[in-house]
């Protein structure tokens, strides 16, 4: 398999990715950072998701692995001592492929669209203050939103921020998404369902707000403020990740170890 390697850039994820390439020279493994078969990130959560941004024009070739270097790793599925190991196998065996769902937004302002993806989540908050916004499904108003902000989540992000606003874990076999709440206001005068939804494939939500409002738009670690949106439009991605496993880690292994052992 072709490999790169993206690593989180300290000194204990370089001298990994050092030791990676030495191994991968001597098994004969090629590497190609424009065109890879195989990415290998090397740190957190966060550089998977770096990872996943520089390669999603690619998701149809390119597949994924992560290697832990003392961070939670959610996404990764090998330890730094087990480094050797996992680079015989790339040179040996063939991984399964396993596909997990994305998110997709699409944002509307006055000069056009844009089209975003997400393998986390996409959270919407207010430049100053409460974000009130209209939620619609598929078309029909469901509430007014008033509060922080919302969180729209994958399965494999659900673990993530969607967790800390006490959203449910959906496993990744799901084709879903999740919009939970970020502090609702309610009271005798708003109200919101005050739990999160998880909406199949083919659904949309979408969110209206002022027009002049000024938003600050995530898309993962991604934090950005944009001006002018008439309505973000979150639903499904058709695309999916690919994830390489050169042995099984069930989801539901994944979180008990990432949130109780
Ligand atoms: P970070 O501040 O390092 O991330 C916060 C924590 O979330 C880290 O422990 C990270 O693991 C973990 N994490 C990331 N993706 C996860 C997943 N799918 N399942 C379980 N845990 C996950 O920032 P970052 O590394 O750039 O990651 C960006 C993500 O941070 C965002 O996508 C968002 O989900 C999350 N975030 C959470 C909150 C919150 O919970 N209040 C607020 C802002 C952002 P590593 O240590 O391995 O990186
Ligand atoms: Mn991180």
């Amino acid at each position: 398999m072709i490999y790169s390697i993206l690593d989180k850039g300290d000194d204990v994820s370089r001298a990994l990715a050092a030791r990676f390439r030495e191994q991968a020279d001597r098994l004969g493994l090629k590497s190609d950072d424009e065109t890879p078969e195989l990415v290998v990130s090397i740190g957190g959560d966060g550089t998977m998701l770096q990872a996943f941004h520089r390669f999603r024009d690619q998701l149809d070739t390119v597949s994924f692995v992560g290697v832990h270097t003392g961070h939670l790793g959610f996404y990764a599925d090998w330890q730094k001592d087990e480094l050797e190991e996992l680079v015989r196998l790339i040179a040996e065996a063939k991984p399964r492929i396993v596909q997990y769902p994305l998110v997709q937004a699409e944002i509307e302002q006055p000069d056009g669209k844009t089209v975003h993806l997400a393998l986390n989540e996409f959270t919407l908050k207010s430049v100053d203050g409460t974000l009130v916004a209209g939620v619609y499904i598929n078309g029909e108003l469901f509430e007014m939103f008033r509060g922080d902000g919302v969180v729209i989540s994958t399965p494999t992000g659900s673990t993530a921020y969607n967790k800390s606003v006490g959203g449910a874990i959906l496993h990744p076999s799901l084709e879903a998404m999740q919009i939970a709440e970020i502090a609702s206001i309610n009271n005798r005068v708003y109200r919101t369902l005050g739990s999160s939804i998880v909406l199949p494939k083919h659904h949309c939500c979408e969110i209206r707000t002022e027009e002049n409002e000024p938003l600050i738009f995530s898309i993962d670690h991604l934090v950005m403020q944009v001006d002018h949106v008439r309505t973000i439009r979150f639903r499904v991605a058709e695309q999916k990740i690919s994830f390489a496993r050169f042995r099984p880690f069930p989801f539901w292994n994944r979180v008990r170890e990432s949130f109780i052992n």
